[in-house]
């Protein structure tokens, strides 16, 4: 305990980290100092489960931040943390508002259109993978006579 200070509400290590998490040299070994704190006050935690902290300090080594959780929960945790699902949401609403730049007549011309994939995406405002989506009939799919012909 030697190696922690008070931190507003939380207690962080002042020590040794590995990947960001706190770890000390006991009993021959580099042990989770969360989880060595846990084994000392006779909560053993189970080797497959994770102790994270509760107020998302990476340092912090307070018994009552610790949370238990299991690979799981980890995993979700860890996605939260990074953002990453917030970026992917982001990337899935740009791809709606690209395609609801399309209308009945651009799809008509760009499907039209010898021009190359480059040029036709700069003509309509949309991306060039949009283009070619357009083209092989992945995207907007043509319901007329006429459309099924030309294939
Ligand atoms: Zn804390």
């Amino acid at each position: 305990m030697a190696k922690t200070e008070e931190v507003g509400r939380c207690i962080e290590w002042q020590g040794y980290c590995q990947e960001g998490v706190p770890h000390v040299y006991h009993k021959g070994r580099m042990q989770s100092v969360r989880r060595l704190l846990r084994a000392m006050a006779g909560k053993k935690v189970d080797d497959d489960k994770f102790i994270t902290a509760k107020c998302k300090n990476r340092l912090c080594v307070k018994s009552e931040h610790m949370l238990v959780v299991d690979h799981t929960q980890m995993v979700k945790i860890a996605g939260t943390a990074s953002s990453d699902s917030a970026a992917r949401g982001r990337n899935i609403s740009m791809t709606k508002r690209k395609t609801a730049k399309l209308n009945d007549e651009a799809v008509r011309q760009i499907r039209a259109s010898t021009d190359s994939a480059d040029v036709e995406c700069l003509k309509h405002g949309v991306s060039r993978s949009t283009v070619i989506a357009v083209r092989s009939n992945r995207l907007w799919k043509d319901r007329t006579m006429f459309g099924q012909l030309m294939r």
